[in-house]
């Protein structure tokens, strides 16, 4: 998908239109540190406006990126999640500001300590082209909102959605606010060779890993929020007809093209025909009407499309079983790739291997609990994990065995879809978390800050040392 064949530590070309927007937006930072509250949420009402007002003109964009886009995917995955992620920012933002006070050790008493949040500076944001504005605009929300300035490098691959995110942004924004600069893998490695106060990446694995290394050089903290192989585990316990209509609707919103969507399925082995037959009937429910209908998306490019059919034909030359539901010839040209279900293929195929990226499904069947837990622990964390079932012994079990970045129980998705939890994964799933006030608190340095009291007995302690000091220590190592 991405071009990983350059050196991964080359040093990359700078560019300066991006050195000049950060330079720029650096020097208007020193000017005014620490906005007010009043300027933040004059600034997030900017950011809401602009997509609010934008609404058709963005629909529009994405479906044209995509060749086509359910129009109600972009509303809730786009347009809504963006708004929602400013309007919570809004909503928070003074409690959010002010300082956290913490206990004081008895023996420091009676100083005062306290977590005082301050803005960074330069937030570079680089987003991929799954859901090209949300995970642009909703990170941006959440830099806005700790007070910094915020420079965004989107997908190109998601060319219509970008130009329109600088436009509207340009038209709301001074440059030395927000801006955005457009490109493909040069702009988006000297984007990541940018001293900026701090870099979100959200995109894939390899390139996370690029990123990461680029940014170490000048120290940059990230949050690289990236993918892998989600798992959907039904137990024993679950209603199957249930837990394949969730699934099915995790795995086939925007096409499976969700870095959260269900990657495979594990199921009770005797439950394997019936968990196969479910997940086909949900998806005919869901999408009776795959080429006629505006609700099912499209495959991003034709790349992206031949790389999915040669997944399912390796699949299918092994001689796993293969269940296209609905499938048709009038499809391909549209790129439209219908739920492809693959029955037990074998581990060591790409199918198995990379993240699927689309509405293939391979569903494993699993002897019980314990090999489900295996499998996933033999495997890279994932970024997300979904568990079916009644019994809470066993949902605990799996959730403490098994690491993912987040869970959903008894669905999918939806743990992402609300501020209030933190958004990020583990391991090769990512490096940190965002939304709500964990965003808030990513873009800020949580500053560490303690009142000394002018009936501060540390005095006690400075040397010249004496037999009192040694006393004094005698008693400290007591109390502390
Ligand atoms: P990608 O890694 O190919 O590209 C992401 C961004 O990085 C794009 O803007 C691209 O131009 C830029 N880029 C490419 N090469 C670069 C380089 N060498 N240095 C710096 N920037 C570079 O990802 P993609 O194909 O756009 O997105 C799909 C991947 O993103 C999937 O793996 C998916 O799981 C992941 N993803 C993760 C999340 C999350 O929140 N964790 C969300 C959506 C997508």
């Amino acid at each position: 998908m991405a071009d990983t064949t350059r050196p991964i530590n080359e040093t990359p070309a700078r560019d300066a239109e991006i050195d000049r927007v950060f330079m720029l937006q650096k020097k208007a930072f020193a000017a005014e540190p620490y906005p007010s509250v009043g300027q933040r949420e004059a600034r997030l009402n900017a950011l809401i406006h602009a997509v609010e007002t934008n609404e058709k003109r963005i629909i529009d964009a994405v479906n044209s990126d995509f060749s086509s886009r359910s129009r109600h995917e972009t509303l809730l995955a786009e347009i809504i999640v963006s708004v929602s992620a400013a309007k919570a920012a809004k909503r928070h933002l003074k409690k959010w500001m002010r300082a956290r006070g913490v206990a004081t050790p008895v023996h420091m008493k009676p100083a005062r300590s306290r977590i005082e949040p301050q803005p960074l500076g330069v937030i570079g944001i680089i987003s991929p082209w799954n859901y090209p504005l949300q995970l642009a605009l909703s990170p941006a929300a959440a830099a806005l909102a700790a007070g910094n300035r915020v420079l965004i490098k989107p997908s190109e691959l998601t060319p219509a959605t970008a130009e329109i995110m600088r436009e509207i942004i340009r038209a709301e924004f001074e440059e030395s606010v927000m801006a955005v600069v457009t490109g493909g893998v040069e702009v988006g490695q000297a984007f990541s060779s940018v001293p900026f106060d701090h870099l979100l990446f959200t995109g894939s694995t390899a390139i996370g890993q690029r990123v990461y290394m680029a940014a170490a050089k000048n120290l940059t903290p990230v949050t690289l929020e990236l993918g892998g192989k989600s798992p959907a585990i039904i137990d024993e316990s679950a209603d199957i007809g249930k837990a394949a209509l969730s699934i099915a609707q995790g795995k086939l919103f925007n096409a499976g093209q969700t870095c959260v969507a269900p990657d495979y399925v594990l199921t009770p082995r005797a439950k394997l025909g019936a968990t196969v037959d479910a997940l086909a009937g949900s998806a005919r429910t869901l999408y009776p009407e795959i080429d006629t209908s505006g609700d099912y998306t499209a495959i991003i490019s034709q790349r992206h499309f031949a790389r999915l059919k040669a997944l399912v034909d390796e699949a299918r030359n092994v001689g796993a079983k293969i269940v296209e539901v609905g499938s048709s010839n009038a499809l391909d040209p549209q790129r439209k790739l219908p739920l492809t279900i693959v029955v037990d293929p074998p581990p060591d195929i790409a199918l198995m291997k990379e993240e699927i990226f689309g509405p293939v499904l391979p569903v494993l069947s699993v002897s019980g609990r314990e090999e489900a837990i295996e499998h996933i622990n033999d495997g890279e964390r994932p970024l997300a994990l979904y568990w079916f079932g009644e019994d809470s012994a066993a949902r605990n079990e799996v959730l403490r065995r098994t690491h993912a970045g987040g869970v959903t129980v008894n669905d999918t998705l939806w743990h992402v879809a609300q501020e209030n939890l933190p958004f990020g994964g583990v391991g090769k799933s990512g490096i940190g978390a965002y939304h709500g006030e964990k965003g808030f608190e990513a873009f800020s340095h949580m500053k560490p800050v303690f009142y000394q009291s002018r009936f501060a007995s540390n005095k006690m302690l400075y040397p010249p040392f004496s037999e009192k000091t040694d006393k004094l220590l005698k008693m400290a190592r007591k109390i502390i």
